[in-house]
Parts: C-alpha cells; sequence; structure tokens
C-alpha cells in the first residue's frame, strides 16, 4: 500500500519537474508528426545511435523518405500496422520498438515500452526486482496504475537522460530521493564513506 502510495508521490514529481527538460526523440517525433511510420523509422534508427544522433537523421531521414513505401506497401498497405504481434514480425523490432510505436505512433494506452532506463530506474527505486526488460514490462504492469502506462516511457527517459543516469546518478539534487532506495542503500552510505576518508587524509584533523 506505502509503495503505492510513493508511486503515486513520484510519478507527480517527475510529471512537474521533467517539464523544463526537452522530450525523447520518440516522443517529440509523435506530437510533432502524429505518425506511426516515423516513430517506427527513429525507434529503429536508434537502436544503433543515441537519442542526440538519432533526432537530426530521423529528420534528415523523413524529408527523403516521407511515406512508408518500400518496407510495409506489399503486405500491409502502405501503413504500419495498428498491431503488436504484427509489428513484432517487422525485420529489427522487438517488444520495445513495438510497444514505442503502439503508445506513441498510435496512441494506445495498454503498453509500457521498456528501454534501458525503465529497466534502471523502477529497479533502482525499489518498485521491482528484475533484470530482463520483459520481466519489468510484466511487473510494472502489475504495480503501475494504468492511468501512468502511456506517459511512462517518455518521462522515464527524460528523467534517466538528465538526473537518474545510468552512471553517475544525480541523487544529490533528485526530486524524488527521499523515496528512493538507491539513495539510502548506496547513495547515502557511499557519501558517508567519503565523509570519513576526506577526515582522515584532511592534515587538520590530525593535529
Ligand atoms: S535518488 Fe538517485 S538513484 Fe534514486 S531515483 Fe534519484 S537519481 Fe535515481
Amino acid at each position: 500500500m506505502q509503495r503505492i502510495k510513493n508511486i503515486e508521490i513520484i510519478m507527480k514529481i517527475l510529471k512537474k519537474e521533467m517539464g523544463r527538460f526537452q522530450n525523447p526523440v520518440a516522443t517529440e517525433i509523435s506530437k510533432t508528426t502524429r505518425s506511426p511510420y516515423m516513430v517506427l523509422i527513429s525507434c529503429l534508427l536508434s537502436l544503433r545511435t543515441n537519442d542526440k544522433i538519432t533526432g537530426p537523421i530521423s529528420k534528415k531521414l523523413f524529408e527523403i523518405v516521407k511515406t512508408p513505401h518500400g518496407i510495409l506497401v506489399r503486405k500491409y498497405g502502405g501503413k504500419v500496422p495498428d498491431d503488436f504481434n504484427k509489428l513484432m514480425e517487422f525485420k529489427g523490432v522487438g517488444r520495445k520498438t513495438a510497444n514505442i510505436v503502439m503508445t506513441y505512433g498510435f496512441f494506445k494506452k495498454d503498453y509500457i515500452a521498456v528501454d534501458t532506463h525503465v529497466n534502471r530506474i523502477p529497479n533502482r527505486l525499489g518498485w521491482i526486482k528484475t533484470k530482463k526488460p520483459e520481466d519489468t514490462e510484466e511487473q510494472l504492469k502489475k504495480i503501475l496504475p494504468k492511468k501512468y502506462w502511456q506517459d511512462f516511457n517518455d518521462l522515464i527517459v527524460t528523467f534517466g537522460q538528465n538526473i537518474c543516469r545510468p552512471i553517475g546518478p544525480k541523487c544529490w539534487e533528485c526530486p524524488v530521493n527521499k523515496y528512493c532506495d538507491y539513495y539510502k542503500k548506496v547513495y547515502i552510505p557511499s557519501q558517508k564513506q567519503e565523509t570519513v576518508a576526506i577526515k582522515f587524509l584532511d592534515p587538520n584533523t590530525l593535529k
């Protein structure tokens, strides 16, 4: 019960705080184009690169290829299928991409896309204990109220790129640190050790 209460609080804080950062590429493309095809292509590009590069490359690519001819024409009549399982049949498309296209291409509310940030952050917060993205997706669907599913990837990716980074999370300035397991169990103890080490090395403390 307390965990659910904390999830509600954390989601509210993150929604408010993450507005000052730039949107992840998939969200930006979804908002500006409202095209499942563009979201799909940018996701496939992002598998081989990072957001800083995916954005500009996607824009250049879309100037050349604006419609889904080629890969989709024969089988789906030129349309990206509005179907998770059919998307998974595409070469290079896994659960993450299919979930992103369903969520940010078709604006569906029944999917949670798990990438590296969504896999890592709920584990750090102590909501779940998983390693594999498919387990994270399954566990999140059990504990996260459905009203948060649609925005979850967007919000957590923004948080993961700017604050709860994979290496060197900015725990000291994190707006949800008081609800975080990692903060209590890893960050605070590491700071205490550092303080002891500084005291030990400081010549003034040896006088
Ligand atoms: S306190 Fe640190 S580990 Fe926890 S959510 Fe914030 S940045 Fe991530």
